[in-house]
């Protein structure tokens, strides 16, 4: 090799080098990026992969109108949906109108719902929000939030499960079981309390997003992402996730994400 061959030859090595470190830099300033827990590029990633998984779920609770679906979430309570979807065919057959629901007394529910667990609560809500909602609303289920929630047994969640399933309303976000547990997972809050829940994903998860982001995700949670044993190895949002309480993992875990 010529003197100015080997020159030439150092010199391509070295930019090779500096090639090297530029793409070095530009992958862990993008891994950083990811690894930020809120960082709209991580966001879009998981929002993408759950499109991937659940494409067309939505709300699991049999109803054929707003009012069953109010009754049914009333009654998933500390339930199960399909322990709920055992009861409310029996029971709208029973009672199918919300004005008959009014006119009972709530001790009459109770054999009907008892299945579901709390069912003293439960059948003085039901009736409760009968009542109020033939007295004061025409009958009809009210179809914002403020009225929602002056309903007898009815909160933020069960609200927000009528107004984005049945009037395909995003006024809040549903944050049940498995959006707690999941949420935290993926370090969208570190709250705790499901209030405060709601407001950290309202801040993350564009808003066009609420309803169907809430729905994937309480599939995630009763298909793979489940409480006592994830099942992180099946899991398409892996190596996205750094809880702490996954069962495998090929990313590093972060301390304090769990469910
Ligand atoms: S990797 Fe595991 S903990 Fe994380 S979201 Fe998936 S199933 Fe849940």
């Amino acid at each position: 090799m010529t003197t100015a061959e080997e020159t030439e030859c150092r010199e391509e090595s070295h930019r090779a080098d500096l090639q090297n470190r530029d793409d070095t830099k530009e992958s862990a300033t993008e891994e950083r990026k990811l690894r930020r827990p809120t960082a709209p590029e991580r966001i879009s990633e998981i929002l993408k992969r759950l499109d991937q998984l659940y494409p067309d779920v939505t709300c699991a609770l049999t109803h054929k109108d707003s009012w069953e679906l109010l009754v049914a979430t009333i009654l998933s309570a500390q339930s199960t949906d399909v322990r709920v979807n055992m009861v409310t065919p029996l029971l709208f057959k029973k009672y199918p109108t919300v004005e008959e629901f009014a006119k009972l007394e709530p001790q009459q529910l109770e054999p009907d719902v008892r299945s579901t667990g709390f069912f003293r609560n439960k059948s003085k809500s039901v009736v409760g929000a009968a009542r109020k909602i033939v007295n004061d609303f025409g009958g009809k289920v009210p179809e914002n939030m403020v009225d929602l929630l002056t309903l007898p047994g009815v909160a933020r969640k069960t609200a927000n499960v009528v107004l984005g399933t049945w009037f395909g309303k995003a006024e809040g976000l549903v944050v049940d079981t498995h959006v707690h547990r999941i949420s935290r997972r993926l370090e969208l809050t570190k709250n705790d309390d499901p209030k405060n829940i709601e407001q950290d994903l309202m801040r993350v998860i564009p808003r066009e997003r609420w309803i169907l982001f809430a729905h994937q995700i309480i599939w995630h949670g009763r298909r793979l992402c489940l409480a006592r044993s994830p099942q992180c190895v099946d899991c398409p949002l892996e190596n996205t996730c750094h809880a702490e309480d996954k069962t495998w993992s090929t990313v590093e875990k972060h301390k304090g994400a769990k469910a």
